[in-house]
């Protein structure tokens, strides 16, 4: 390849699909505030929403809105206003992002969707604190600037072995969400519409860890950056009839791609694993800068963060507390690396990234010896970066891409 000559990264024809399915969510939100057709639910990406759902509201997740804030890099002007009314700088930027752009009355949304002016107003607010406890902070900001009610659950954090102690805790808070939620919508609560929505939630998990398990194969047809755009419908709309269509229409595309050899770099010199968050407002130079340096990183924790086996329709209050308290953000340092050994070893990678998300210590997991860990025990390189999710102020471009080359250079060696 000539010198100035970009490397091709191949493109997923499936986002033109995707794009026309998010427009239809967020627009079809919009319409409800302004008609009062249905009502709103703001969700934690990782709370009830097959619930919400299945009680026939329509579902908003304000970290999506944090991550499309950072994906379009409007985050890091935004956090002062934020950190100007209390919350630090060192604390979750999808928060401050978020709360930075209602004060000031912005959102990436009216530039993508003509007609659009603001998130959608909630009716209710509904999270689980088995992520981190800054959503419930983040939600009772809202819910007390916007006077509408907060309902929480609380899940137990930090666990070796998920057992039916923790099942029936969280089990029973989510039974008791509904006679609150049934007051808000004044609608009767619906078995078979819960069923129904936990199946369709099933299937879009199910679908969508076939997207992520494709990356096994050599060379991968998708990286870790095509996965931070592609799980938007995982995250927004499981639990629908549109997540499952998606899900399969971009399988049968990096199925064809495995069929024909393809690779979604032109060449896969080398395989890398990537834990921790996505630098959103960099996700398209980190894409080009490791496909430049013909390395494929190809699977990440946090895109299989919305991969829910445990979702059992004939059993949803339990199945439903099981796959939400199993989550690897909830477990123990003992059990993430048990997990990551096995996704270093099924997607065959020769080296390891530590995001370390200066404001989101709960995905971030080098700061307590784990890389040097698991190196020891499976003798495959790590290198940390330092950066965050949505606030730039916080890494140094040519210091990622410094330690970036010097580590592929050193997997060169290893060869
Ligand atoms: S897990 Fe991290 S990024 Fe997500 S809401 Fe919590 S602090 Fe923010």
């Amino acid at each position: 390849m000539a010198k100035d000559e970009k490397p091709t990264r191949k493109t997923i024809k499936a986002a033109l699909e995707m794009n026309k399915i998010m427009s239809h969510y967020f627009y079809e939100m919009d319409n409800a505030v302004k008609t009062g057709c249905k009502k709103i639910a703001w969700c934690s990406s990782v709370g009830p929403a097959e619930i919400l759902r299945g009680m026939d509201f329509l579902v908003y997740f304000p970290e999506n809105h944090g991550a499309m804030l950072g994906a379009t890099r409007m985050s890091t002007e935004l956090i002062p206003y934020a950190n100007a009314r209390g919350y630090s700088p060192d604390i979750c930027s999808y928060l401050t992002s978020d709360i930075g752009a209602y004060i000031k009355g912005l959102t990436p949304l009216s530039r993508a969707y003509k007609g659009i002016e603001k998130v959608p107003r909630p009716d209710v607010l509904v999270c689980n604190t088995n992520q981190c406890r800054d959503v419930q902070d983040w939600f009772s900001w809202y819910s007390k600037e916007l006077n509408v009610p907060l309902l929480a659950v609380n899940t137990h954090r930090g666990i070796k072995d998920v057992n039916e102690f923790h099942i029936e805790s969280v089990a029973e808070q989510l039974k008791a969400l509904i006679e609150p939620l049934e007051k808000i919508s004044g609608k009767r609560f619906n078995a078979d519409d819960l069923k129904r929505s936990v199946a369709l939630s099933r299937e879009c998990s199910d679908l969508w860890k076939k997207v992520l398990d494709i990356a096994s194969a050599v060379p991968s047809p998708i990286t870790f950056f095509d996965g931070a755009i592609h799980m938007a419908p995982a995250v927004v709309l499981r639990g629908t009839q549109q997540a499952v269509d998606y899900y399969k229409l971009l399988y049968a595309e990096l199925s064809e791609r495995i069929k024909n050899k393809q690779g979604s770099l032109d060449n896969e010199r080398f395989r890398i694993y990537w834990e921790g968050m996505p630098v959103w407002g960099r996700l398209r130079d980190h894409s080009e800068m490791f496909a430049g340096l013909n390395t494929n990183v190809l699977a990440s924790t946090y895109c299989n963060s919305w991969v829910f086996t445990d979702f059992d329709p004939e059993d949803p209050f339990a199945s439903m507390a099981r796959a939400y308290t199993k989550l690897f953000i909830t477990r123990s340092d003992d059990a993430k690396e048990e997990y990551i050994k096995q996704m270093m070893e099924y997607y065959k990678v020769s080296g390891i990234i530590y995001h370390d998300a200066k404001t989101c210590p709960h995905n971030t997991n080098c700061r307590y010896g784990m890389p040097q860990r698991l190196e020891k025990l499976t003798k495959i390189p790590y290198l940390v970066i330092n950066g965050d999710l949505n606030d730039l102020r916080c890494l140094s471009d040519d210091q990622t891409r410094t330690n970036i080359e010097a580590f592929i250079e050193q997997l060169e060696e290893n060869k």
